[in-house]
């Protein structure tokens, strides 16, 4: 069974109210496994593809860890009895184009009935700053639970946009996966969203000159799409 870990916990006071601040770091030896031969260069595109639609599989049993489930009848070869099914429909899987796509393969291939919502964001390679050029999620978020995928949550500026914009729509709740992050991204993100709890795999060293995460796996666009 994957544990999310206990801490990295931290908690705040703003305006009164306690913030969690939560990061999950998933330190299934699997998952680390994994996360290492996604950061070798000499992984192909295709083995990339299929280490990130695997990693995030199990970051999606992770993330889920404490939804809610409801007692249903089900009919056994035996019996009648009831079981915990969770409402897949009150889940929406939230992909920040492009590179979150990645993600959202595998988190479907454990949740297929979620919903699906998409962010187009870009980063300005001047400024870092993300710029918005499209935003599509169902009509009706209120009850529903959402889930925010991108693998890098590095400058924290595309993570904290995404949120802006989806907490406008009024979801029950949110979280935020990724399969790797840095001290930079997290304060970042936190200092926004203190109340939007982190999945990720690790938590590297830093951020270069140019945003990128180090050590890292590089651009994980380019990396799943091959188009460097
Ligand atoms: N985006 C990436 O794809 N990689 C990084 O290291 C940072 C942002």
């Amino acid at each position: 069974m994957l544990r999310a870990r206990p801490a990295p916990v931290k908690r705040g006071r703003e305006g009164g109210r306690a913030m969690a601040r939560e990061v999950h770091v998933i330190e299934h030896p699997v998952v680390q496994h994994k996360l290492a031969l996604l950061r070798r260069k000499s992984t192909s595109t295709s083995e990339f593809r299929s280490l990130v639609a695997e990693v995030s599989m199990l970051l999606a049993y992770e993330v889920t860890r404490d939804m809610p489930t409801q007692p249903v009848p089900v009919e056994t070869p035996l019996a009648r009895t009831t079981a915990p099914m969770l409402d897949g429909k009150k889940i929406v899987l939230v992909s920040i184009l492009r590179a979150g796509a990645g993600i959202l393969d595998g988190m479907l291939r454990i949740l297929p009935s979620a919903r699906v919502g998409h962010i187009g964001l870009y980063r300005d390679p001047q400024t870092l700053a993300a710029v918005e050029y499209y935003f599509k999620v169902p009509k009706v978020m209120r009850d529903r639970d959402a889930i925010v995928l991108d693998p890098m949550l590095a400058t924290g500026n595309s993570a904290v946009a995404a949120v802006d914009r989806l907490k406008a729509t009024g979801p029950r709740s949110i979280k935020f996966v990724c399969l790797l992050t840095c001290p930079e991204g997290l304060r970042h993100f936190h200092a926004e969203h203190p109340d939007v709890p982190v999945y990720t795999a690790a938590v590297d060293s830093h951020l270069d000159g140019h945003g990128y995460i180090v050590p890292g796996l590089g651009d994980a666009g380019d990396r799943l799409f091959g188009t460097k």
